[in-house]
């Protein structure tokens, strides 16, 4: 099922979430996660972006999809890199963030396995900004440069997404 996204300033995004304890009683919750970032064309999606405070997200970069329950960073490479963000909460804002260029997570899967995946590139940064939204935090509390944030048209937005939607890595 598609759940409809909290947007912009809606307090939902702003909470931090709780930890989930059974991962396996949200087997419901990760599909309709999956189906709406692939409706959306997003390249993951938290649960608090649908208004469900939890500590979960899934992504989908490559043709891989992940279910990450209760994640937390267990490296973070010294280099950091810019790479512009949009976020499906804040429809039309794109921005460039500052972060580690390669990250290892670990977290619960949704049969409860504890697992660690390495990652660079995109997946590095989905990661991140996924984990951000569990904490309340989105993109743009990450640019202190406001300059660097900018506003683009919807034809321009949709674009973007449908480019998503072919996998292809930004
Ligand atoms: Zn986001």
């Amino acid at each position: 099922m598609r759940l409809p996204l909290l947007k912009s300033d809606d307090p939902g995004l702003r909470q931090v979430a709780s930890a989930i304890t059974d991962p396996t009683a949200y087997q419901d919750l990760v599909e309709d996660l999956w189906e709406t970032m692939a409706a959306e064309g997003g390249v993951g999606l938290a649960a608090p972006q649908v208004g469900q405070s939890l500590r979960l997200f899934v992504t989908g970069v490559k043709g891989e999809q992940l279910a990450c329950f209760n994640p937390t960073l267990v490296t973070s490479s010294e280099k950091r890199i810019p790479w512009e963000e949009g976020c499906l909460s804040l429809p039309r804002l794109l921005g460039e963030v500052i972060r580690p260029a390669a990250v290892t997570l670990e977290y619960q899967d949704a049969a409860g396995q504890t697992c660690q995946r390495a990652a660079d590139d995109l997946l590095a940064r989905v990661f991140q900004h996924e984990l951000d939204h569990l904490d309340g935090i989105l993109f743009p509390d990450r640019i202190s440069d406001k300059s660097k944030l900018r506003t683009i048209t919807e034809k321009e937005w949709q674009s973007r997404f449908e480019a998503n939607q072919s996998q292809q890595p930004e």
